[in-house]
């Protein structure tokens, strides 16, 4: 599986697909969002990724290595992006890379690793569990398939795919659950019936890098 490589140019892409995906689901975020939140996901998101996209030739043209052009671009959705979505991407885009500094390119095991490392930020950041009803219902069952299965003889794609259908399926399993961060917190039972917003994005941003790797 080592021979699939992907270049810091695979990553600049990756952001104007992430652009591209967020202004398509905005309305639809936000909609999951004004049912147990405050009702601006998708408008946070979209804010963020396009001020990425804005400075997205600068931010490549400064960088050297895909370590620190992520961590561009987690800075600037770090400032850029409202409510508890922007610290959280922000720390994901920030730490990705701390495995692989100085890198402009990696294997599909490290991309895995990083991947990994960007949720494990998410972690420490939001301090979740799995079953509080946040992104980390979807994150952290898919990022346990890319450990489980990077190191084994599969297709890349192969394992990707079954790490975002495992991240959509954490994005369900947080319907009929009540919320122990955030705003829907406030809400107790009444969140039950919802699916949370950020569990849902996270999943949408994953299969875009499903996507991109797709097209290698
Ligand atoms: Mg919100």
């Amino acid at each position: 599986m080592s021979e699939l490589v992907l270049g810091k140019d695979f990553f600049v892409e990756v952001m104007k697909d992430l652009h591209d995906m967020i202004e398509v689901q905005r309305d639809y975020l936000t909609g999951l969002d004004s049912d147990i939140g405050d009702g601006d996901h998708g408008i946070n998101l979209s804010i963020g990724f396009r001020a990425v996209v804005e400075k997205l030739e600068a931010m490549d043209a400064e960088t050297e290595d895909i370590s620190s052009f992520l961590r561009k671009v987690g800075m600037t959705l770090l400032g850029k992006v409202g409510g508890a979505s922007g610290p959280l991407y922000g720390s994901f885009f920030m730490k990705a890379g701390d495995d692989v500094k100085g890198k402009t390119e990696v294997t599909f095991e490290e991309f895995c690793g990083m991947i990994a490392n960007g949720v494990k930020a998410v972690q420490t950041r939001g301090k979740a569990e799995i079953g509080d009803k946040t992104m980390i219902d979807a994150l952290v069952p898919g990022i346990e398939v890319l450990l489980d299965e990077k190191n084994k003889d599969k297709d890349p794609i192969e394992v990707f795919t079954a790490c975002v259908e495992k991240m959509k399926e954490g994005a369900e399993s947080t319907i009929p659950l009540v919320a122990k961060k955030g705003r829907a917190m406030r809400l107790g039972e009444r969140a039950i019936g919802h699916k949370d917003p950020g569990s849902e994005s996270s999943w949408m941003i994953m299969e875009v890098f499903l996507n991109r790797l797709k097209k290698l």
